[in-house]
């Protein structure tokens, strides 16, 4: 069976589901092809024990590590795609991330746009997602054409107290920023209670300003749109001189299809995206579709993050936690040798997500229930950046499985923003009420099966020799093939990902829908 339409988009989250939106209105056939379903609304998206101890919202993949040893990646594939269980906190980068940083474990490199390149994208972006915040307030942001569609979400006491300490300890807090849809966004039937199940889980009342709700959702009426869910992109097939994608294989209950579309988005999330072009390798592209270059499935990267927990001598009943964030130690300079990264509040703890997450935290603890621990919590989240490296790689077996040999970079500067945090806690009074005699924080390193943040793996530029994509995310190689996900990232910075994936995606889409017309 062939089916032909004008786009084909593979995959539905940040990327797919962004772009999928800003080419629905040109009225051009538009097929979505989703490897998972819609997730479902039921109570469990809001319960602890399914979400954190049994990952009920976690792909059953299996990946294989550098040493072949299997492990199960924190992958989501839903309509919505990792949105569905992302935490809405939805930052620029800034405009050094787009030059050359220097860092202590190499250089991250300069991407072809600059910042004020992304600018309007950036904005379009957050007023599609209806993101919170207040631009002005952190220092290291770059300039913006337009304030957030709608202000920040408001601190809670235990939040505004610590906002103040940091200010008296001569920080420089800001509301970060977030995507979750409140009553002033006039979506009676989507309005966020402030329930702290954003990080981690799906929003039930689809509040969340997840590229489901967002994006796909509002564009399914629409004729000229389709969406196949369940519906596994394997391989794309080319012509016979491998210059444009003439078919999209793919396995649908149990059955293989092939549809046809003048333009191809691959946008499956950085190593699944690397996965269905490197399963596409033909004689004309030995070595992976788009992949003269050999630089396909390379430079992946993930954020060298930290989960820190600090438990205060008073319950910390704070509900909606993630509202603060604090970019003073961003950059190298003012006797800091290295740029360290972001520091912002994630959701509450909960004692599910610390015995699925880390079993340790209690026994560091061992007078606490793990509902007091958590009761008694501050959380922080602390990114470093991860510099591209091309040995850090997303390769495929015979059998299609992923293999993603990976080693952490930067490690050193994740260690210093540990380090300054635990002097801000010293220093702005947390510590003061600890409950412990010493001061308690644990902290947790992200392993390489947290792909979160995934990143790199088709980066584009403007050399062919040493990128998979040009400046538009069109394959150099092939005339109808765009990659739009996390793929395209030359450096990640040290701020959440998803805006710019949003961003470029509808960057794209505007170019796209010029050119089919
Ligand atoms: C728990 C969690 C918390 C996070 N919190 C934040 C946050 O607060 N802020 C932030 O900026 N980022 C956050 N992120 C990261 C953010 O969600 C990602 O950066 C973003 O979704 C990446 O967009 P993408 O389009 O590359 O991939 P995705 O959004 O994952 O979309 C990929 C899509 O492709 C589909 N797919 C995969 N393979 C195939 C195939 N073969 N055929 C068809 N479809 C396929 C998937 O099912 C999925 O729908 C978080 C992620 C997680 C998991």
């Amino acid at each position: 069976m062939t089916e032909r339409y004008d786009v084909i988009i593979v995959g539905t989250g940040a990327g797919g589901g962004t772009l999928a939106s800003v080419l629905a209105p040109s009225g051009k056939r538009i097929l979505l092809l989703e490897r998972g379903d819609y997730l479902r609304r039921e109570k469990e998206n809001w319960d602890p024990a399914p979400v954190f101890i049994d990952g009920r919202y976690i792909s059953k993949d299996t990946w294989y590590d550098a040493d072949g040893k299997p492990f199960q990646p924190q992958v989501h594939y839903f309509v919505g795609g990792a949105t569905k269980m992302y935490g809405a906190a939805l930052y620029r980068l800034r405009p050094e991330d787009f030059g050359e940083i220097q860092h202590a474990d190499g250089p991250s490199p300069a991407w072809p746009l600059t910042y004020d390149d992304f600018e309007p994208w950036y904005t379009k972006a957050e007023w599609l997602y209806q993101v919170r915040g207040v631009h002005g307030e952190d220092p290291t942001e770059g300039h913006w054409s337009q304030q957030y569609p709608w202000p920040p979400v408001s601190h809670e006491p235990r939040i505004e107290q610590l906002a103040d300490s940091l200010r008296r300890g001569g920080y420089r807090p800001f509301h970060a920023p977030c995507g979750v849809l409140l009553n002033e966004a006039n979506r009676p039937a989507s309005t966020c209670i402030r329930c702290n199940t954003c990080d981690g889980f799906p929003c039930l009342v689809h509040a969340k300003a997840d590229a489901e709700v967002i994006a796909v959702r509002p564009i399914l009426g629409r004729e000229n749109v389709t969406l196949l869910v369940n519906a596994e992109v394997e391989r794309l097939e080319t012509d016979p001189g491998g210059g444009s994608v003439t078919g999209v294989v793919v396995s649908r209950d149990g059955q293989r299809e092939v549809y046809e579309a003048d333009v191809v988005a691959v946008c499956a999330g950085a190593a699944n995206s690397a996965r269905i072009l490197l399963r596409s390798a033909s004689d004309r592209h030995p070595g992976g579709l788009a992949n003269g270059s050999d630089q396909l499935g390379r430079h992946y990267m993930f954020h060298n993050s930290k989960a820190v927990v600090a438990l205060d001598k008073e319950p910390n009943n704070t509900v909606f936690q993630k509202t603060l964030g604090l970019n003073d130690f961003y950059f190298a300079g003012n006797g800091q040798q290295w740029p360290l990264g972001n520091i912002q509040m994630v959701g509450k703890s909960n004692w599910a997500a610390m015995k699925g997450e880390e079993p340790k935290l209690t026994r560091l603890a061992p007078h606490w229930g793990l509902e007091d621990v958590a009761l008694h919590a501050v959380d922080f989240w602390l990114t470093t950046e991860d510099v591209p490296k091309p040995d850090n790689r997303v390769t495929v077996d015979r059998d299609g499985n992923v293999h993603l040999a990976y080693r952490q970079t930067n490690d050193v500067e994740a260690d210093g923003l540990y380090g300054e945090l635990r002097k801000i806690l010293n220093h702005v009074g947390l510590a003061a009420h600890h409950v412990l005699d010493k001061n308690f924080y644990a902290s947790m390193d992200i392993p390489v099966a947290g792909v979160a943040h995934q990143a790199g793996t088709c980066v584009f530029g403007t050399d062919p020799a040493s990128s998979v994509l040009d400046v538009n995310c069109k394959a150099h190689e092939l005339d109808n093939l765009y990659v739009v996900d996390s793929s395209f990232f030359p450096s990640i910075g040290a701020v959440n990902p998803a805006l710019t994936v949003m961003a470029n995606a509808i960057r794209v889409g505007e170019h796209v829908a010029q050119r089919i017309g």
